[in-house]
């Protein structure tokens, strides 16, 4: 029999929120929100410190609600880099428990303990352990759960975790239903608030209904979905942890959610645009051309799915805009359905190193990589704004908006 496995979930507390504090001691026990721009109508609040969570402020809120909620909140703009930064520190605190560190965001990660109770002692201990180091290097405050796969660990840190003063909550097989099925249906891992609503209507309202429920009723309604969530509803995780270095990279891609939902072809088309430019720019920076183009498009109707995800193969493997996006604008205006468009993807795959390529006595492709050089250059230098396609002024660009974000916040 294999051992049993122990798997922790570490997750920062306030992430941001607590970053910014440690960078600027005086805002410590202070409402502090960390938000885009509050003078903008779309400024949200990032992260909250608790003081302001005590007021009901909640990460999502627009910067006047969470005005109105807490008048004396402090808004502070986001510093990405400095998230980043925090959270490699952490790993480097976790790698020092064991290798197997999984990051699962910016401020989760796995850590499996699987057979280390010689060295830590039992996982309660070594969890202790660790949130005191961290606490100590970074001086950001941690939550862990324990369980006996990456779900239970999920749960254990989410749904109990956070609300023990001791940080800490394990989730067994055993113990799994006695805690989990009487939570709200809302709280189980994989539900959203549409999936929600649905299993509402269905008179689910509690974790352990949904586990009651025959699986294959599930797996009938929902597919593949339906059935990880009545896996979810048990506890039960088949996945593993898959520690180490990333694979090398097979294709480069970029997706965008739209800020509303796109109707009219050439908004959709300009956004198109932007993502190839950034797909090939990527490309280019990693030395290598792509032979296939896939293009991925979401409609905005959840009920009632819309959408594509199609390849095709290039002419010839390309990394210039010019090569590239006939054959994205070729795969859309094919399997569009004219429906309102929520989110878009491009990705270029087949890589392959970017100096070998048939010369061709027809198009002058010394040319093209020397105008792509050209441009990668100014990019490199001014940004990624300086030089773009002029489709990016034109209503529906995305290029600005998104010019300022790593992960979609800003740097
Ligand atoms: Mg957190």
């Amino acid at each position: 029999m294999k051992p049993q496995k122990s798997i922790l979930l570490a997750d920062a507390e306030s992430f941001y929120a607590s970053v910014e504090t440690v960078h600027d001691p005086s805002l410590r026990g202070k409402p502090v929100a960390v938000c885009g721009d509050p003078a903008l109508r779309h400024g949200i609040v990032l992260a909250a410190s608790k003081e302001a969570k005590a007021y009901g402020v909640k990460t999502g809120q627009p910067a006047w609600e969470c005005r109105r909620l807490c008048p004396e909140v402090i808004f502070v703009r986001p510093h990405m880099s400095r998230y980043l930064e925090c959270s490699l520190e952490m790993t480097r605190v976790f790698e020092q428990f064991t290798d197997r560190v999984v990051p699962y965001s910016i401020d989760e990660q796995f850590l499996d303990l699987t057979g280390c109770s010689r060295l830590w002692g039992e996982p309660r201990e070594a969890a202790r352990r660790i949130l005191q180091q961290v606490l100590e290097r970074t001086g950001i405050r941690c939550r862990i759960g324990l369980g006996e796969n990456p779900l239970q660990a999920k749960m254990a840190c989410d749904r109990f975790a956070k609300k023990r003063t001791d940080a800490f909550f394990e989730l067994t097989g055993a113990n799994y239903a006695a805690h989990v099925w009487p939570l709200p249906i809302g709280s189980l891992f994989g539900v959203g608030s549409r999936m929600e609503h649905h299993l509402r209507r269905m008179a689910v309202r509690t974790i352990g209904d949904l586990a009651r429920l025959p699986r294959e009723s599930l797996t009938r309604r929902w597919g593949v979905n339906g059935r990880l969530l009545w896996l979810n509803a048990h506890g039960i995780d088949y996945s593993t942890l898959q520690p180490g270095k990333p694979a090398p990279q097979k294709g480069v891609g970029h997706c965008a959610t739209l800020p509303r939902d796109y109707i009219s072809r050439q908004e959709i088309e300009t956004v198109l645009l932007e993502l190839t430019a950034e797909v090939c720019y990527r490309a280019r920076a990693l030395g290598k051309m792509g032979t296939t183009v896939h293009a991925y498009c979401r409609g905005a109707d959840f009920d009632r799915p819309s959408g594509f995800s199609r390849q095709q193969k290039l002419p010839e493997p390309a990394a210039a805009l010019s090569a590239v996006y006939p054959t994205v604008q070729q795969l859309f205006r094919r399997h569009w359905d004219g429906r309102p468009v929520r989110a878009l993807g491009i990705s270029l795959s087949g890589l392959a190193d970017r100096h070998c390529y048939q010369l061709s006595l027809f198009n002058r492709r010394e040319l093209t990589d020397s105008l792509s050089a050209a441009v990668d250059q100014v990019r490199e230098r001014y940004g990624p704004t300086a030089l773009f396609q002029a489709a990016s002024l034109t209503q529906g660009g995305q290029l600005f908006a998104r010019a300022n974000m790593i992960g979609g916040h800003s740097r």
